[in-house]
C-alpha cells in the first residue's frame, strides 16, 4: 500500500506529548502514513501572526488534504483569532463529527450505554463573527443561517447514519423562538428526512435536547444541529461519558479534513507526562478510516480498548480498585502498542468498513429562486432623549409618508412600544422603527434612501437599516412582539 501524506501539528501544552504518543502507536500498528510537520499555535501567534498559522502551512494542507492536529493555546488578550475557527472556515470544513461513547466500567460514567454521534454545523450561525456595537448600550452579533449550509450538514448527517449503520437522526434547534433562521434548519431537515425513509427521525428543541443528553443519552443516536448548540452539547456529551481526555473529533469538508482531540492544550499538566493521549488517538482512528486504512484503525482502536480493560489508566481516568496501574503518557502508548493485534473482551470490538470514509460527496438539490419583493424597511435609531418616551419618537416619525411608506410600529429589544406600548416596558437607546408600504404603494431602494435622508433632516441618528421583503409572497422577516 502506498503511503498517505498527512499534515501534522504538534501544538502547545500537552500537544507535543500526546502527538508523539499517537504517532508512535500509529506507526507500530503499521499505518501507511508520511508526515509533513507544520508550526501552529502560541509560537506563531507570538511572532505577530494573528491567525496562529504560518502562511506557508496552508500549502501543506492544500497538498495533503488531511490534517492531524494537537490542541493549541490561544494567548489571552485582544487581536488573536481562534485558529480552529480560521482553519474550519478557510478550508470549508463544514461538518464537525464527534462520536461520544461510554467505556464503562473501565471509565466511570453514570450513563454506561451512551453511544451517540454529534454532527455540528461548523461554518455559520453566530460564528460568522459579525458583531457591532450600535449604540452606547446595545451590541449585536449576527446569526447567519443559509439554506445550502443547512442542507449540506443535514445531508451529511443522514449519509453518515446510513454508512455507519445508525438508526436514528435527531435534529436540535430553537425554532420555537427563531422561527426564520432555526426554522429554516428544521424545515430543511424535514425535507431531507423524506429521502431517507429507512432512518428514524425526530426534532427536539435544544433545551430539552440538552437535558436528554445529560439525563438519558442512551435514547440518542445521531444528532445534527447548528454551530453554537453543537459546540455546547458536544462538551456536555463528552463530560457525561467520563473524561474530556477521551473524545476525538473530525472536521470534514468537501476537500480537506482535520482530526483532533476535543480537549484543549491543558497547560496545567503540560510537560509532566501525565496527559491522556486517547482523545487525539481516537481522532487519529477517524483519520485512518478517512484515508482508507480501516483495518489499521480497527487494530489501533481494539488495542486501545484492551488497554483500558486491562486497567492501564492515565491519571484522569484512574479509579482506585478498578485500575491496575497509573501510567503516564509514554507508558500508556507503550501499553497500547503491546496489545496491537488483541481485541477487547468486554467492550464491542471496533469494526470499520472499507469505504466508510467520512467525507461524502454531498449534492445540493436544485431549486427555483423565490420572487423577492421589497415591502418595507426597519430603520434602527440611536435615541436617548425625552426620558426615552416612545410616543415622542413615534409621533415625530409618523409624519413621514413616502409613496405610501409609513411608520407601522416601533420596538425596543423586540417588544412593541409604539403605538400603544406599555409604560412598564424597559427601553434602551436602540429603537427599531418599522416602515411598511401601504396597499397600492410602490417603493424601491431609492425610497429607502429618501426615508433615511428625511430621518436625518429630523436630527435623528439612523444607525442601520434592514430591508423587509416577501419571497413568493411569504414574509421574509419576523413580526415584533405585539405587532
Ligand atoms: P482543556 O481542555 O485544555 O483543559 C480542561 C481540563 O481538562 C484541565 O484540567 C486539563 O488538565 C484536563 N485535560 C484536558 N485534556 C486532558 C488530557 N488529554 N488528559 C488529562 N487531562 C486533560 O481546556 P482549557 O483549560 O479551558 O483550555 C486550555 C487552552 O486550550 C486554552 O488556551 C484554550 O484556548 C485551548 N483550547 C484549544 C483547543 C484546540 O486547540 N482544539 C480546544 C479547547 C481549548
Amino acid at each position: 500500500m502506498s503511503k498517505t501524506k498527512i499534515t501534522v501539528a504538534y501544538g502547545d501544552g500537552i500537544g507535543p506529548d500526546i502527538m508523539q504518543a499517537t504517532l508512535d502507536i500509529l506507526y507500530a500498528a503499521g499505518a501507511q502514513i508520511e508526515t509533513d510537520v507544520i508550526e501552529i499555535g502560541e509560537k506563531v501567534y507570538l511572532k505577530g501572526i494573528t491567525s496562529g498559522i504560518e502562511p506557508s502551512a496552508w500549502d501543506s494542507l492544500r497538498e495533503t488534504k488531511v490534517f492531524l492536529k494537537s490542541p493549541i493555546t490561544t494567548p489571552q488578550g485582544g487581536g488573536f483569532k481562534s485558529l480552529n475557527v480560521t482553519t474550519r472556515k478557510s478550508l470549508g470544513l463544514y461538518a464537525n463529527v464527534r462520536p461520544c461513547r461510554a467505556f464503562s466500567p473501565f471509565v466511570k460514567t453514570n450513563h454506561p450505554k451512551t453511544d451517540m454521534v454529534i454532527i455540528r454545523e461548523n461554518e455559520e450561525d453566530l460564528y460568522a463573527g459579525i458583531e457591532h456595537r450600535q449604540t452606547d448600550e446595545v451590541y449585536q452579533c449576527l446569526k447567519l443561517i443559509s439554506r445550502p449550509g443547512s442542507e449540506k450538514i443535514i445531508r451529511y448527517a443522514f449519509e453518515y447514519a446510513k454508512k455507519y449503520g445508525r438508526k436514528k437522526v435527531t435534529c436540535m434547534s430553537k425554532d420555537n423562538i427563531m422561527k426564520l433562521s432555526d426554522g429554516l434548519f428544521h424545515k430543511v431537515f424535514d425535507e431531507i428526512a423524506q429521502e431517507y425513509p429507512e432512518i428514524e427521525t425526530n426534532h427536539m428543541i435544544i433545551d430539552i435536547g440538552s437535558a436528554m443528553i445529560a439525563d438519558r443519552p442512551e435514547t440518542l443516536d445521531v444528532i445534527v444541529t447548528l454551530n453554537l448548540y453543537g459546540d455546547i452539547i458536544s462538551d456536555i456529551a463528552a463530560q457525561i461519558t467520563g473524561s474530556v481526555g477521551l473524545g476525538g473529533s473530525a472536521n470534514v469538508g468537501q476537500e480537506v479534513a482535520m482530526f483532533e482531540a476535543i480537549h484543549g492544550s491543558a497547560p496545567d499538566i503540560a510537560g509532566k507526562d501525565i496527559a491522556n493521549p486517547s482523545g487525539l488517538l481516537n481522532g487519529a482512528v477517524m483519520m485512518l478510516v478517512h484515508i482508507g486504512q480501516p483495518e489499521i484503525a480497527e487494530k489501533v482502536s481494539n488495542a486501545w480498548m484492551k488497554t483500558l480493560e486491562d486497567g492501564m489508566h492515565t491519571a484522569d481516568i484512574y479509579q482506585e480498585g478498578l485500575s491496575k496501574k497509573k501510567v503516564g503518557t509514554k507508558e500508556f502508548a507503550q501499553e497500547v502498542i503491546k496489545r496491537l493485534g488483541q481485541v477487547p473482551q468486554t467492550m464491542t470490538p471496533a469494526k470499520f468498513d472499507q469505504g466508510a470514509d467520512s467525507s461524502f460527496t454531498i449534492k445540493l438539490k436544485e431549486r427555483k429562486k423565490a420572487k423577492k419583493e421589497l415591502v418595507g424597511v426597519d430603520v434602527f435609531i440611536d435615541w436617548d432623549k425625552d426620558n426615552r418616551d416612545p410616543n415622542v419618537l413615534g409621533d415625530q416619525l409618523a409624519q413621514i409618508n413616502l409613496n405610501g411608506l409609513k411608520l407601522k410600529m416601533i420596538t425596543n429589544r423586540g417588544v412593541k412600544v409604539y403605538p400603544g406600548g406599555m409604560k412598564e416596558t424597559f427601553c434602551t437607546d436602540h429603537w427599531r422603527c418599522r416602515f411598511t408600504k401601504a396597499d397600492g404603494g410602490s417603493i424601491n431602494n431609492a425610497t429607502v434612501i429618501e426615508l433615511l435622508s428625511k430621518i436625518d433632516s429630523m436630527q435623528l441618528d439612523a444607525i442601520k437599516t434592514e430591508n423587509l421583503y416577501t419571497f413568493d409572497g411569504q414574509l421574509g422577516y419576523s413580526l415584533g412582539q405585539g405587532e
